[in-house]
């Protein structure tokens, strides 16, 4: 029987790389909110990154009985002390509105010199079993910001983002060669082993 995973985020975009990360390596049925019953999701209350990834992970091992997966992650601007970090997906208000975020991010950085628009993407990424067992790990794809977005791929802040050697941002990167450096990518290959542990012969229940 193949093995089946819960990734809790609604986020397709997520669904697919977590997809395209385990394809080669296990028969696994990743599945997303929307493929199993409704349960009322928590606020992401966390102070950290870790924090709310575990947070979401655990609530929805209590609600599906599945192994989980949940990651939370963001931008964390050297110039704003590490800010959006955990409040990236609501940083112009609670509409999680990419476009809006993004400019929002970029007029206040619009006195910042060019030498100090360091940042990174991070992102925590938790694997919890109905056992209980937990484990965090960490992500991260450090680079720079531009002032004039580019490119159509990827979601949030990626048409500003240029990560470290590359001329690029992450939104004209193809999505393969986002995943070998992305902070999710590299959170979700940290827990891999722990995860084929974790799918190996459990419950999966229907
Ligand atoms: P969450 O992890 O779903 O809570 O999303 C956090 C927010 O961080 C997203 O809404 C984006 O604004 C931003 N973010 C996280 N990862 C990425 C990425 O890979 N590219 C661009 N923006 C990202």
């Amino acid at each position: 029987m193949t093995a089946r995973l819960l990734l809790a985020t609604r986020n397709a975009k997520k669904l697919d790389e977590l997809r395209r990360i385990l394809a080669p390596r296990m028969a696994v049925e990743v599945l997303g909110l929307a493929d199993v019953p409704a349960f009322d999701e928590v606020p992401e209350s966390g102070a950290t990154f870790a924090e709310n990834a575990l947070i979401k992970a655990i609530e929805a091992v209590k609600h599906t009985g599945l192994v989980t997966v949940a990651d939370d992650s963001g931008l964390a601007v050297d110039a704003l002390n590490g800010m959006p970090g955990v409040l990236s997906a609501r940083w112009a208000g609670a509409r999680h509105d990419d476009a809006a975020n993004l400019a929002l991010l970029l007029e206040q950085l619009a006195d910042t010199p060019e030498d100090r628009l360091g940042a990174a993407f991070v992102c925590a990424a938790a694997l919890v079993t109905p056992d209980g067992s937990q484990v965090v790990r960490e992500g991260r794809m450090p680079g720079r910001l531009i002032r004039q977005a580019r490119g159509s791929n990827g979601f949030g802040y990626d048409p500003i983002f240029v990560p470290d050697g590359l001329t690029l941002t992450s939104a004209e990167l193809p999505a393969d060669e986002k995943d070998e450096i992305s902070h999710r990518g590299r959170a979700l290959r940290e827990l891999l082993p722990f995860l084929l542990r974790a799918l190996d012969g459990h419950d999966t229940p229907d």
